[in-house]
């Protein structure tokens, strides 16, 4: 499964906020501060024993960062000495 389509398989059975997320079966919500918490869904959701940390379901679909060369990194200044 390409990245894009494990976010298209997750983005069916979640919708994302700001912030915060839900569910679509239940429209039970998390924020993301509380993301280490196993989801709450409503009682009697279809998805209630599938997706218990969507959060890192989500992190697990994502794409790995570009690795940008190294002219583009950050450039230390040189401290300015007294
Ligand atoms: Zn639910």
């Amino acid at each position: 499964m390409t990245p894009i389509e494990k976010l298209m398989t997750w983005n069916r059975q979640w919708r994302l906020g700001a912030g915060m997320l839900l569910c679509r079966a239940c429209h039970a919500q998390q924020i993301e501060a509380e993301r280490a918490v196993a989801f709450k869904h409503d009682p009697g959701c279809e998805s209630e024993n599938l997706h218990s940390f969507p959060w890192n379901d989500l992190d697990a679909t994502s794409v790995k960062p570009v690795q940008l060369p190294q002219a583009l990194e950050p450039i230390l200044q040189p401290s300015i000495p007294f």
